[in-house]
């Protein structure tokens, strides 16, 4: 849930940040009491601040997330098969081939040590 909503908070920074971009009012903002701020000569700034920083949450979001990096790249192992995957590439645990269960290759001939190969 917490990917998703990184995304559409990113996807709204881009949005707000290229319509900033796009418009071609000298005054961008008007607030009521006869107070203008002329944004035309910062616009640029902010639009493009406004849609890195977007990119950067929506960057984040598609398999950028440091708390997740550890478990991505363990390498699990199928005991019928024997060929070890890395985790981001069965988000199920399951073997692609014969759909048994992965085990994570850290320990596995502990757990089985019958399956030993003698070099
Ligand atoms: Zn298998």
């Amino acid at each position: 849930m917490r990917s998703s909503n990184y995304s559409i908070l990113g996807f709204l920074l881009v949005t707000l940040g290229l319509s900033i971009l796009v418009k071609s009012d000298s005054v961008f903002y008007s607030y009521k009491y006869g107070f203008n701020v002329d944004m035309n000569e910062y616009k640029w700034v902010f639009g493009l601040l406004l849609v890195a920083l977007g990119i950067g949450f929506i960057w984040t979001s598609w398999g950028h997330d440091p708390s997740e990096e550890y478990n991505e790249t363990e390498a699990f192992i199928c005991l019928q098969c024997r060929v070890p995957i890395c985790r981001r590439d069965v988000p199920d645990l399951k073997c692609k081939d014969c759909g048994r269960d992965l085990e994570p290759v850290k320990g596995f001939y502990d757990r089985h040590p019958e399956l030993k190969e003698d070099d």
